[in-house]
């Protein structure tokens, strides 16, 4: 990737080179799948190197955060109202249009992108370079600048109501409880020596004064402000901070129709981040409040023929990667009588050598035979159709793996069914052993003493998991040893091979051992609860 600002004069010598890259490429992908990389020869070839004109749009706009400070503490220009700060946040952006560390950070972030932002979807970019602060000091809203406030628990008059007395002065004389009276010290009644037989005594509480300080004011009738913090002030800061909203545009309107479409099914992003082009990216303009960053991509397409086996095959090269566009899918028919050799090996019950050999003799038969063997399907067919684009269409690379599986499960058939029938006697040995022996008794001692007696119905289970996957995998160990007997030897070497596929067999696997696992289940001392649990629940009652 270029990552110069300036447009060389003569393109680079790769931009003429794709078409001979493109025959090369080709011979390399037809060798070994029905002809030889010498029958591959570029023909007639025209190489046209284009300019594609593009340009990144940038616009700025503010975004203004608020806050509110205590007293008058200014940060930033002063200014005096809101309209004022909203017409200097637009106001500015002018200047940060043409200010070189805007450039810096818009260019550093179309850098980071994989195509130096040619073809970017649009996007925001928070500005970290663009920021401003302004203050409007005010008078405290809440105090109006007046720094105290009245107090609210006493009406601004320093007092309250006694609660004691209810504003009465006096309470029930608490001596004789307002009778007036008590008993006197040689019997019969006496005036009460408290209230002197008036029943009511002076307010312990307001000293009969009615009422008493007020304590939230402490009397004065006024508390401080505390929204101001009795500066009788108050600051609105405003946090400017500016993000550019930024959208690539291809000029199609300078490019030729034939081009279009060549970029077109590359994919207008594909052709920076995937370096079919190179990309220019020019020094910015501003233009109508915007800042415009010019690039320019440089694409080579070339119109070639192709001899392949003495057919002319003519196409498109596009791109930098030599990308062939609009070529007939050649390889389809070319590899056909190796499907057809899978496919009848799928019919067979016998493995014939013949038609192995016919299928193997394609590289691409190859590649999904062993891919198979450790591999799923849609990895093979991934691969093979990155591998083989545009000579290759869908259908045949479809095929080629369905019956490349196909033909490896009924190749091997006999061995699997072997291995269904070994790895089911190794797990009814297991059930056995653990249901019938004195293992699982002496396993269940141990977990109840240990407060585990829950956990009996897991070890169970495992059990049958160990019985399980120890058939499902002899049958893919029988299976792959007998491919390995079957298959050339180019097919073991092709990739690092792992296990082919159980199939169906697999999958009956989980049944059988299940049904041996309960079979046995049922003999066990001591007996499972979870069966009695079962043959309840079925209200199937036993001894
Ligand atoms: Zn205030
Ligand atoms: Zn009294
Ligand atoms: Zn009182
Ligand atoms: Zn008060």
């Amino acid at each position: 990737m270029a990552d110069s600002t300036e447009l060389p004069d003569q393109p680079d010598e790769r931009h003429f080179e794709i078409a001979q890259n493109a025959a090369e490429r080709l011979a390399r992908q037809l060798d070994g799948n029905g002809l030889k990389a010498e029958q591959v020869r570029l023909g007639r070839h025209e190489t046209l190197v284009h300019e594609l004109p593009g340009q990144m749009i940038v616009a700025l706009k503010p975004d203004i955060a608020t806050a509110e400070l205590k007293g008058k503490t200014p940060r930033g220009e002063v200014l005096r109202t809101r309209d004022e700060v909203m017409a200097r946040a637009e106001g500015d952006v002018e200047g940060y249009l043409a200010d070189a560390n805007v450039h810096a950070e818009l260019q550093q972030e179309m850098d980071r992108d994989a195509g130096r932002g040619f073809g970017k979807p649009d996007y925001r970019q928070a500005l970290q370079c663009a920021r401003n602060e302004f203050s409007i000091v005010d008078k405290c809203s809440r105090c109006n600048g007046e720094t105290t406030l009245d107090c609210n628990q006493c009406g601004h008059t320093g007092h309250v109501p006694c609660p004691q007395c209810n504003t009465v002065g006096t309470v029930q004389c608490p001596i004789c409880y307002g009778t007036g009276q008590q008993d006197a010290p040689g019997g019969g009644k006496m005036d009460c020596k408290r209230c002197f037989g008036k029943r009511l005594v002076t307010c312990p509480n307001c000293q009969g004064q009615r009422q008493m300080r007020c304590l939230n004011c402490n009397g004065l009738g006024q508390v401080n402000c505390v929204d101001c913090g009795r500066s009788g002030y108050a600051t609105h800061l405003f946090q400017v901070s500016y993000h550019a909203e930024c959208g690539f545009q291809l000029e199609r309107q300078f490019i030729p129709q034939e081009v279009q479409e060549v970029v077109d099914a590359l994919g207008v992003r594909n052709i920076a981040t995937e370096g079919h082009a190179e990309i220019f990216r020019m020094n910015p303009q501003i233009e109508n409040n915007r800042i415009v960053f010019p690039f320019t991509a440089v694409l080579p397409t070339a119109r070639a023929d192709f001899q392949v086996a003495g057919k002319t095959y003519p196409a498109t090269v596009a791109g930098l990667h030599s990308r062939l566009l609009e070529i007939e899918p050649m390889m389809d028919k070319l590899i056909k009588p190796g499907i057809n050799a899978l496919f009848k090996l799928s019919k067979g019950p016998m493995a014939s050598e013949a038609l192995i050999d016919a299928a193997c003799r394609y590289k691409v038969i190859r590649f999904a035979l062993s891919g198979l063997m450790g591999h799923s399907k849609r990895q093979i067919y991934a691969r093979i159709t990155k591998e083989y684009p545009a000579i290759l269409t869908e259908k045949y690379a479809k095929a080629t793996v369905q019956y490349s599986e196909v033909a490896m499960l009924a190749i091997a058939a006999a061995p699997r069914k072997r291995g269904f029938i070994i790895g089911a006697v190794i797990a009814g040995a297991l059930d056995a052993g653990w249901y019938l022996g004195p293992l699982r008794a002496q396993a269940v001692a141990a977990m109840t003493a240990a407060g585990k007696a829950a956990q009996v119905p897991a070890a169970d289970g495992a059990v049958w998991l160990a019985g399980f996957l120890a058939t499902f995998f002899t049958i893919k160990v029988l299976a792959g040893r007998a491919l390995k007997d079957l298959l050339p030897e180019n097919v073991k070497n092709e990739q690092k091979q792992g296990l082919p596929p159980a199939g169906a067999l697999g999958y009956w696997a989980l049944p059988l051992t299940a049904a041996v696992w309960l079979a046995l289940a049922f003999f066990a001392h001591p007996h499972p609860g979870w069966i009695d649990m079962i043959l309840d629940k079925l209200h199937i009652h036993h001894g």
